[in-house]
């Protein structure tokens, strides 16, 4: 691969060479290269998925962000163009609902001249309208989640009494329009969707979509979470296995989130995200930027660094440059590998901000 190298400025001192390509010396305090960018362009949702965003919480009261706090898609482009100059090759587009915020497929026709890989996560419930003009715009792929087929358990799961058939249409529309293969979510929770895992398998195998089951995770601080509620991804791999035998794939890049494998008989493969049994921080190459522009280094973050007031207070490309620069090498975050030390005193004390707000 042909590397551009792009010089970056840093006050009082010569420009540091940084590769686009690998991250150049942008390294953490583990090593790991920044690669990955997920963008959250919305904090609400129309959705009330009890595992993200329960209805008890993000009721009618509920504070969302104003408008006046929200990133314009002038400042979240500006920042999408830094963070590729720093090697970061996918950008995923999410929220929050991402295809509830106006106009989004204008800010896909503004990041796709960028060059990263871009997709966009959605619940899929606006898809059938929207499908076309996001690939028009340059949306490279799409992840949609849907968690389950049988309508009882997709509306106790969404509690927003939306219906499954409409996420099905939605899918199709994607695809239709080019951007397939769709990726398929799928949470699932013990005694919730976990009898259905197989019956999710039988129904998206041989369609060239990929279902990805996800361990049920203690994002934020208002789901609930229990460990006894997770099914780890051991096994949901080995219940498949069971009826369609399957075998592991290669990961396709360093830091890929989700565990591959495919069927025995060619038709077609799943992912597994373990991120609670099988935890892949030595390998995380993530930042999040949150609707109102604070930077993330962890899903499970307390802490965000402010890139709002910098861009609004007139800092330079260089000076985002080296805040960026600056919190990607303090970063130490490994969540996920130390989940089980840290006792529930811990998490009441500081709780982690919720996923809808820094982008799933
Ligand atoms: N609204 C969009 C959607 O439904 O895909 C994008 C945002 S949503 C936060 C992104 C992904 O995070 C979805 O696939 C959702 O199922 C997943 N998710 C949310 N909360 C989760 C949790 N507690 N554990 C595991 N996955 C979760």
């Amino acid at each position: 691969m042909n590397e551009k190298v792009i010089p970056i400025r840093h006050a009082g001192r010569a420009s540091a060479p940084v590769s686009r390509h690998d991250g150049g010396k942008l390294a953490d305090q583990l090593g790991r290269p920044m690669r990955d960018l997920r963008i959250s362009v919305t904090d609400r949702c129309n959705f009330r998925c009890t595992y993200c965003m329960p209805r008890a919480v993000f009721d009618a009261d509920y504070q969302f962000l104003p408008q006046a706090a929200i990133l314009s898609f002038e400042e979240i482009a500006r920042l999408a163009g830094v963070f590729v100059g720093f090697g970061v090759h996918k950008i995923r587009l999410t929220g929050g609902e991402p295809l509830l915020r106006k106009g989004l497929p204008k800010l896909v026709g503004m990041l796709a001249p960028l060059g990263a890989d871009l997709t966009l996560t959605t619940n899929g419930s606006t898809l059938v309208k929207h499908a076309r003009e996001l690939k028009a715009a340059g949306l490279k792929r799409i992840t949609v989640s849907l968690d389950s087929l049988d309508e009882a358990t997709f509306r106790a799961m969404n509690d927003a009494d939306f219906p499954v058939a409409k996420v099905l249409e939605g899918i199709g529309a994607a695809s239709d329009a080019g951007l397939s293969p769709v990726k398929i979510n799928m949470v699932v929770r013990r005694g919730v969707n976990d009898q259905q895992v197989v019956g999710a398998a039988a129904h998206w195998r041989g369609t060239g979509h990929v279902l990805r089951f996800i361990e049920f995770m203690d994002v934020g601080s208002t789901n609930g979470w229990r460990m006894d509620d997770v099914i780890p991804s051991a096994e949901i791999v080995r219940r498949i296995s069971e009826r369609f035998p399957l075998e592991p794939v290669d990961a396709g890049y360093a830091g890929e989130v989700a565990e591959r494998w495919r069927y025995q008989d060619g038709s077609g493969e799943i992912g597994v995200i373990s991120s609670v049994t099988q935890a892949f921080c030595r390998d995380c190459n993530r930042m999040r930027l949150s609707t109102d522009g604070s930077l993330y280094t962890c899903l499970f973050a307390q802490q965000g660094h402010d890139l709002k007031s910098l861009l609004r207070g007139g800092a330079s490309d260089d000076d985002l440059r080296d805040t960026i620069a600056a919190v990607w090498r303090a970063r130490e975050d490994r969540y996920s590998e130390i989940r089980t030390a840290i006792t529930e005193e811990m998490r009441a004390r500081e709780p982690k901000v919720e996923m809808s707000y820094i982008g799933g």
